[in-house]
């Protein structure tokens, strides 16, 4: 035995010569693939009046090769650049799939979606929640040595291009974390005025952003302009870490709690970077319990075998983005650096667009049985619809929106084309 051993297989070259796929990495690219490049919606449609249905298959190149960036923040949380220039960044970086995961907001993702447009680009709408991990929280044995374990842990949530069914619900939800950010931030200028390094609350603000919620980087962004620190790690390092001098508490919600959220209102819940936590395995655990169906495994420099093979333990999807802030320093990994495997962007989309269906499902139903304006924004919130010079019945507008992420074959579901008969009823003004 031992000759003729296959082992080209093993020398990766990154960048380099196509290697030979599996069957099953063939297969999972065409459904892949299939999914990435469902029509966009056409912004200037040139006369096809009657046509009411968009074309199912887009014209954009396939390729043997599909980018996504799963985790990335814009300046509605505590990123740099703006959504569109965002969603630019990533096209120039060959991103195929964007989801911005801001913290705790959905505010960037209309004006990233209508960037989109213009590029071969497609966005999943995310947002990145803060929550609290407590021992406490369930009749679980408290360990004598290490009682009452409390840590931050960020749950990513993807969602189809309509958002979160329950939409009040979940962004009142995150509207609770958020104000709690602000008594958050006001607590830690408190602490660091009695450690005599004042700084004024408008300047954290500003650093923030208009409407946007103070995180612990922009007090650490305002305490290296204020010269209190040499630069941001000093900052952290020495007042901001956790139970650090000036760090306080928000108004998190349990991981748990968010787990539940997520699934409740239609969007996929993963782990955010589990190697930062001090308890994963017991945090994986009781979160899979929750609901849980995904993990960052995936970074930039590869793949963490622990969390892989927790992954696999647990019967949880593994994924991984750059978690791209645009602050442009050495350390920071560029926009669409996890190379995030055929197989594994597979397995993602297959556990999620069941769950975006019955979302889309959800809306849509709700919409049809009052076809009100208030119901009508749950359709179109976070796409404007297209208005062309043919056709523009709320059933041709539905259509649009729904072209670009579900295919024909989910398009046939009994109930959505119950849903596309009573539509056609209501006219739009
Ligand atoms: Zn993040």
């Amino acid at each position: 035995m031992g000759e003729g051993n296959k082992d080209k297989r093993k020398k990766k070259k990154r960048g380099g010569a196509k290697r030979r796929m599996t069957a099953e990495q063939t297969l999972a690219l065409k459904y892949v693939n299939e999914w990435v490049h469902l029509a966009q919606p056409q912004v200037d449609d040139s006369g096809k009046g009657d046509d009411f249905l968009p074309e199912m298959v887009g014209r954009a190149t396939v390729s043997d090769k599909v980018v996504f960036e799963l985790h990335s923040h814009s300046f509605c949380s505590d990123g740099f650049l703006s959504p569109s220039a965002l969603v630019e960044k990533a096209h120039q970086n060959g991103v195929k799939v964007l989801a911005l995961t801001d913290h705790d907001t959905l505010s960037g993702i209309p004006e990233a979606l209508d960037a989109a447009r213009k590029f071969d680009i497609k966005i999943i709408p995310g947002v990145e929640i803060s929550t609290v991990f407590s021992t406490r929280q369930k009749f679980e044995l408290i360990n004598r040595e290490d009682p009452e374990s409390e840590e931050p842990v960020h749950i990513l949530a993807y969602y189809s291009s309509y958002g979160p069914a329950r939409f009040e619900e979940f962004d009142k939800f995150l509207e609770n974390i958020r104000d709690g950010r602000y008594l958050r931030a006001k607590n830690m200028l408190l602490k660091l005025n009695m450690l005599k390094m004042p700084l004024k609350w408008e300047h954290v603000t500003r650093i923030a952003g208009n409407g946007v919620a103070p995180g612990r980087l922009h007090v650490a962004r305002a305490l290296v302009e204020a010269g209190h620190v040499e630069d941001l790690k000093q900052a952290f390092a020495r007042y901001l870490y956790d139970g650090g001098p000036a760090y306080s508490k928000g108004r998190e919600p349990s991981a748990e709690d968010a787990v539940q959220m997520v699934c409740k209102s239609g969007g996929v819940a993963v782990l955010a970077h589990p190697w930062a936590l001090k308890n994963p395995l017991r945090i994986v655990k009781r979160l899979k319990e929750a609901g849980l169906h995904g993990i960052e495994v995936y970074r930039s420099d590869g793949k963490l075998a622990v969390f892989s093979d927790m992954a696999d333990a647990y019967g949880l999807v593994k994924l991984g983005g750059s978690d791209y802030h645009g602050k442009g320093g050495h350390g920071e990994s560029p926009l669409g650096s996890v190379s995030l495997p055929v197989l594994a962007a597979h397995d993602f989309l297959r556990l999620a667009r069941p769950i975006w269906l019955d979302a889309i499902r959800d809306i849509l139903k709700q919409y049809v049985s009052d076809p009100s304006e208030q119901n009508l924004e749950h359709v179109t919130r976070f796409g404007k619809p297209i208005v062309t010079k043919g056709n523009n019945s709320r059933k041709d507008l539905v259509y649009r929106s729904l072209s670009t992420w579900l295919t024909k074959e989910e398009m046939q579901h009994e109930d959505l084309k119950a849903i596309m008969l009573r539509l056609s009823d209501v006219a739009l003004k």
